[in-house]
């Protein structure tokens, strides 16, 4: 599904957290890179209508995200940076009910698909509150994925999972491209970064400063790794 993002802008207060900034993807896995605080989880807020642009216009699609909130959520799978899971409910119940708002019939197949992919069937029953960092991250990864969504936007999706674990997600990200779906992803591991995206954005401090291929990217930079490509972007 094709996302289109014009001139969208953010502010805080007297902050510009995001200066106008455009993207059109369709079908691409994009990453979105930059130093704390550059902006990157403003926008992808705002791609799934949780805050709302001051300007500029986000489409889904045919979709507004502003004029249509509920019908775009339907085709987004969101990993939040730091996600909220209930915490008395078990990884079983709380991906039930991810299925059930987002309109997903028979969804204890998948279900099980994803626990086992992850590692925690044996964990099903358990209480959120007592699985590890990880193990939540894991749920909260299998809450995004699960219907198959066109658009997912993953937020820092490595940040504390074991190294297995990240190939496999990995695999799972080029499976879901494979399958035609639009993918964002923010991530500092920038090794990821580099094998995973056909397209890359560079913020620093709410302004893009380099769009590319990380091939073209580490051309332009003149670097051979894209570590250093990223530090000569943003110094
Ligand atoms: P990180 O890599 O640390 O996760 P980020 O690129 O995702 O950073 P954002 O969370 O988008 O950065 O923050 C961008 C800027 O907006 C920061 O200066 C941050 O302090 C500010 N900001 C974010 N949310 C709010 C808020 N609710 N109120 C005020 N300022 C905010």
């Amino acid at each position: 599904m094709n996302l289109s993002i014009s001139n969208v802008t953010k502010s805080y207060g007297d902050l510009t957290a995001l200066h106008p900034f455009s993207l059109e993807s369709e079908g691409e896995i994009c990453g979105l890179i930059g130093n704390n605080g550059a902006g990157k989880s403003t926008l992808m807020k705002m791609i799934v209508g949780l805050i709302v642009p001051k300007k500029g216009k986000i489409l889904l699609g045919e979709m507004d995200v502003k004029k249509m909130p509920e019908a775009v959520k339907h085709h987004i799978g969101y990993l939040p940076e730091s996600p909220l899971l209930y915490p008395r409910l078990t990884p079983e119940e709380l991906l039930l009910y991810v299925a059930e708002i987002k309109g997903i019939e028979k969804a204890t197949e998948e279900i099980e698909y994803w626990l086992e992919i992850f590692g925690l069937s044996a964990k099903r029953n358990a209480l959120l509150n007592d699985l590890s960092f990880g193990m939540k991250k894991k749920i909260a990864i299998s809450a995004a994925l699960i219907g198959s969504p066109s658009l997912l936007i993953l937020d820092e999706p490595f940040n504390g999972l074991d190294v297995a674990t990240m190939e496999s997600l990995s695999e799972i990200i080029r499976k879901r491209h494979a399958a035609g779906a639009t993918i964002l992803l923010s991530s500092h591991l920038m090794s990821y970064i580099d094998r995973l995206c056909e397209r890359v954005f560079i913020l620093e401090q709410g302004k893009l400063v380099a769009e590319g291929s990380p091939g073209d990217l580490k051309k332009q930079a003149n670097q051979v790794s894209f570590h250093d490509t990223f530090l000569h972007f943003t110094k």
